[in-house]
């Protein structure tokens, strides 16, 4: 007996807004019939298990098979089925009434959740001319029957000869969408969104390579891996099984230098594990390699509005249902349980790394300069992470050991405090251009700090706010007795006239284009006659609004230095006293501080080899 009839009361334009509002996303079609395919056969497995159902089970799988000719895709599955009062319960009347409430209720903001969301069985019609379900209940006595609908809201539902349990739906891929009648597209596809689904997804036969060419063996091809790693127990796990895990996700990628197994179930549901990559550079970075899945089944890369923004630095895999995905991305960031979500994945973070940093900190600091840009990030952006990671923070000093942030201040204390009772943490930027200037530094009985990562011009902001009675100063930023003032010190004592005169007689040799603050020190009667320094504040801001993406008022100052002569020196002594602005030996030590300082160049550079060659005939 054939059954005619019209589907719902919105639907005359379900399927063209389907098409129409879907069109990017059309490929998750395929995501949305397997999972509605799964489902059924999970639910089968359950009433088999609860001894509601008795009879025999068989190889509960789904199979994919495609007819590149005829250009008509099948997903079979031996699950519960359907009897003719389902199929008219849940196709024609809630699931089409539920597709046009859903698409009534966001059509403003579809294109933003579609991938997402799916709109079920529904998305067949995204790619299809006609589909049709077959299908047989599990229960006593069902009748099997076949529903067809060629896109029209009229649908037909008769009785058909299907033999055994499950259901088949056959799409009749329209014009727009041969590109989904390929093998490789179905494939690459499957392998999106169904790589960790629960039940076998079965796509064809194993290949062999056989007299010369590939031929099917009769072993099914089976896409997914049914029990991912986050679904195990950590203690049923090794290190290996991680790392096998994050290599068949990332096959191109370096090892990870550790990894976090989620697994929380109140107040929300959550599971994964995530991986720390080696970071070098921030910029660098993908940001699209935390994978979000919806019990098994792939949802999206983008987890932008899910995680913490420093947290997408991170690898690896998590799965929720508790995510609400039919909902715009604005959305998300608001609601209670993603927040809760997010919280809780960063406490996670910081537990591991606590848990590292306290038990196995050989390994920890072994990894700490791939580690650090990651975790100065996550301080810097993440309020809560950054209270955290105080507790697990190193420094490393020029070499190359490690210390806590505990330990490094006991250290430093008693030798690097100032008279204002403030500890100086002394570091460079760079070991080889401010090489004697740590050398200095250390000779006096300081100890000088690496800070060579992009970020640590605003992480030493950061320390400084949260150490502390603390100040960092970079060893170039000052003479050495001025770093770290110890007691009131006499300066040299000049009249405003001769100080104006020292300052011109300078200027006159130093290079053009940048601002010089003439200083006179005593810096002792052996110390260097010319220091060239650069204001630690001035400095650190232009670095900062280099990296917010420059053009501000510090981005756009020239470069000023700090021109420190030592009063003391005697050969600064003879310069002083000749105040002649020609005198080689005013320029030959100008020169030597510019050469130090790696800021001598160029034609001046030539004329200073020059010079001392002829100094020294
Ligand atoms: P949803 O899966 O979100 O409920 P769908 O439109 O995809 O919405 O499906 C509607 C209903 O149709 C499902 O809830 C299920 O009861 C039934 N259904 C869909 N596909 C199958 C299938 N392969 N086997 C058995 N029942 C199915």
């Amino acid at each position: 007996m054939e059954n005619k009839g019209k589907i719902g009361v919105t639907t005359e334009n379900i399927f063209p807004v389907i098409k129409q509002f879907l069109y990017s996303d059309h490929e998750i079609f395929l995501r949305e019939l397997v999972a509605n395919a799964v489902d059924a056969s999970q639910k089968m497995k359950a009433l088999a298990l609860s001894g509601e159902f008795t009879g025999d089970l068989g190889e509960i799988k789904v199979v994919i098979e495609l007819n590149e000719a005829d250009k008509t895709l099948k997903i079979k599955d031996n699950g519960i089925g359907m009897t003719e009062e389902e199929v008219d319960k849940y196709i024609n009347q809630i699931a089409f009434s539920s597709a046009g409430e859903f698409l009534e209720k966001y059509k403003d903001q579809i294109g933003s959740i579609i991938g997402h969301f799916g709109l079920g069985f529904y998305s067949a019609f995204m790619v299809s001319e006609k589909v049709t379900i077959e299908t047989l209940s599990w229960k006593e006595g069902a009748k099997a029957v076949k529903w067809s609908c060629d896109g029209s809201p009229e649908y037909s539902l008769e009785e058909c000869d299907k033999a055994d349990r499950g259901t088949v739906i056959t799409l009749y891929l329209d014009a727009d969408s041969t590109e989904f009648a390929s093998k490789g597209r179905i494939q690459q596809l499957l392998d999106k969104y169904c790589k960790f689904m629960p039940v076998p997804v079965v796509f064809g036969k194993e290949q062999e390579w056989k007299d010369g060419k590939y031929e099917d063996t009769d072993k099914d091809n089976v896409i997914n891996k049914i029990e991912p790693i986050w679904t195990k127990a950590p203690s049923s796990l090794t290190d290996e099984d991680y790392m096998k895990f994050y290599k068949s996700l990332y096959p191109m990628e370096d090892e990870p230098m550790f990894h976090i197994h989620l697994n929380v179930d109140y107040p929300f549901n959550l599971t994964g594990v995530l991986y720390f990559p080696k970071l070098k550079e921030r910029m660098a970075v993908d940001k699209h390699k935390i994978q979000l899945y919806c019990n098994q089944m792939f949802v999206t890369d983008h987890v932008d509005n899910i995680v913490p923004d420093f947290l997408t630095l991170l690898h690896g895999v998590i799965d929720s249902p508790d995510i609400p995905l039919n909902v715009s991305r604005s959305y998300l960031q608001s609601d209670a349980n993603v927040k809760k979500i997010s919280t809780y994945i960063t406490k996670k973070v910081a537990d591991r790394l606590e848990d590292i940093f306290k038990n196995e900190r050989e390994k920890y600091e072994s990894k700490w300069d791939n580690l650090k840009l990651f975790i100065e990030y996550g301080m810097l952006t993440d309020e809560k992470f950054g209270e955290r990671g105080l507790g697990f923070t190193l420094l490393k000093n020029t070499d190359g050991k490690y210390f806590s942030l505990e330990d490094y201040r006991k250290a430093i204390e008693t030798e690097q405090t100032d008279k204002d009772k403030k500890v100086v943490y002394l570091y460079a930027t760079n070991v080889e251009a401010q090489y004697p200037y740590i050398e200095r530094a250390k000779n006096k009985g300081y100890d000088v700090l690496l800070l060579d990562c992009e970020l640590d011009s605003h992480f030493v902001n950061l320390l400084e706010q949260k150490l502390s009675d603390s100040r960092f100063a970079r060893v170039d930023s000052d003479s050495i007795d001025k770093l770290i003032p110890k007691e009131d010190k006499l300066e040299p004592e000049l009249s405003e006239e001769k100080k104006k005169e020292l300052s011109e007689l300078f200027k006159s040799v130093l290079p053009e284009g940048n601002d010089y603050q003439v200083e006179a020190q005593n810096l002792g009667e052996n110390a260097e006659p010319i220091l060239i320094t650069q204001s630690e504040f001035m400095r650190r801001y232009r670095e900062m609004s280099a990296l917010n993406g420059g053009l501000n008022f510090y981005g756009e100052l020239p470069q000023a230095y700090n021109i420190i002569v030592n009063m003391e020196n005697p050969l600064i002594q003879k310069v002083v006293e000749a105040n002649d602005k020609e005198s080689p030996l005013l320029r030959q030590l100008t020169d030597l501080a510019l050469l130090s300082n790696g800021m001598l160049k160029g034609k001046a550079l030539a004329d200073f080899i020059a010079r001392s060659q002829e100094l020294l005939k």
